[in-house]
């Protein structure tokens, strides 16, 4: 079969990409211009005819997407704004919603092929950061952000932002599914990872232009910035970058993912913990001298956890641990100096 992933230069989907390819798949891969995929041709030149790149230039578009489906036999959607250089709401609601909207109405008309749609959400939009210890679940829905958005417009902090135009682009995409439901042939599938984190296999030109959860971990882990109990002291959860694209893989393929609102999570984790880790490994593929120690006595809160019922029985990923995709982070960024 042949799937369409659309961003697929990005940190995430570039993964699926590859996991897709191993696994005999052809992939039609859009990105927003040329440059973008003259690298992911070189990159899986092994693969040859299997990855086709085309240029969607404007996902907001109407009918950006309409020529990408033809022939496709389903489509992952990873692309949508993930950055905090953002001004105003509009700038990732566009993109996010009507990028979202876009494929379905694109697959609606032109995919006569297609059997299943998986679209990555985020558990930013299950969960508004808790200020007590908090178990979610696939019943909720983060309007906390959209709600804060509307109320403080372009004085929304950007991560804010960000939460709610995921909320909000998995909502259109269930309402399109409910409204189009005697139309449609395929079904959908959507996927919530937590933090992704793990080695990069994308065009990183240096340290400092990592993706904004990779340069995340690296500012928060590695980087010999002050680490206080005050900086450390948030807590969240992971899942590493290949787990989250076996599990766009597993949720092409798996009956049961149909109609599924799936949490995909790693696990918990305090700051402390990765530096702890980092710490820890034998032999260190960074000099251990050069890893900060954080404040390793204090004491560690997880505020946000996941309740992981409906991946186990859907997916059943075999997660890689902290410390796997520590060494293997650690590994890149020496790579990289
Ligand atoms: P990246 O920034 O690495 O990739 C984002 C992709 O989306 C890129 O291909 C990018 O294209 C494209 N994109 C961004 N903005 C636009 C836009 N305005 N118009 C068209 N395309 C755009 O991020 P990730 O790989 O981390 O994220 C991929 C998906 O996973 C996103 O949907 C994100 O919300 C979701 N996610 C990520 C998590 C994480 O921790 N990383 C956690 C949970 C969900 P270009 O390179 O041209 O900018």
């Amino acid at each position: 079969g042949k799937v369409l992933v659309s961003g697929a230069n990005g940190y995430l989907a570039i993964w699926v990409v590859q996991t897709l390819l191993e696994r005999g798949y052809s992939v039609r891969g859009t990105v927003r211009s040329e440059e973008k995929g003259r690298y992911l041709k070189e990159y899986f030149k092994p693969f040859g005819e299997k990855l086709e790149v085309v240029v969607v230039e404007d996902i907001s578009k109407p009918g950006a997407f309409d020529e990408a489906v033809k022939g496709v036999d389903a489509i992952a959607h990873t692309a949508s704004p993930f950055h905090s250089n953002v001004e105003d709401p509009r700038d990732f609601y566009q993109p996010a919603i009507r990028g979202t909207v876009g494929i379905l109405e694109s697959a609606l008309k032109n995919g006569t092929n297609v059997k299943r749609i998986v679209v990555t959400s985020s558990t930013a939009a299950v969960m508004d950061p808790p200020s007590k210890p908090t178990t979610f679940s696939e019943k909720d829905w983060n309007m906390g952000s959209v709600k804060a958005v509307e109320e403080k417009g372009k004085k929304s902090e950007p991560m804010e932002i960000y939460r709610a135009s995921k909320t909000l682009a998995e909502k259109s995409a269930w309402d399109f599914v409910e409204k189009n439901k005697d139309k449609i042939q395929w079904d959908l599938t959507v996927l919530n990872p937590p933090f992704i984190f793990g080695p990069p296999i994308h065009d990183v030109k240096s340290l400092s232009a990592l993706n904004t959860s990779l340069q995340y971990w690296y500012n928060m882990v590695v980087a010999d910035t002050p680490k206080t109990k005050e900086s450390l002291s948030g807590s969240s959860s992971w899942t590493d970058v290949r787990d989250i694209a076996e599990a766009h893989v597993r949720a092409l393929e798996k009956d049961a993912a149909g109609g599924e609102r799936i949490i995909v999570n790693g696990g918990s984790y305090h700051w402390q913990d990765w530096i702890d880790t980092a710490n820890s490994i034998q032999p260190s593929p960074i000099p251990s001298h050069k890893l900060p120690r954080g404040v390793p006595e204090m004491e560690r809160v997880y505020l946000i956890n996941y309740d992981k019922t409906k991946e186990e029985k859907i997916l059943g990923i075999k997660f890689f641990t902290q410390e796997e995709s520590t060494r293997d982070m650690l590994a890149d960024f020496e790579r990289r100096g």
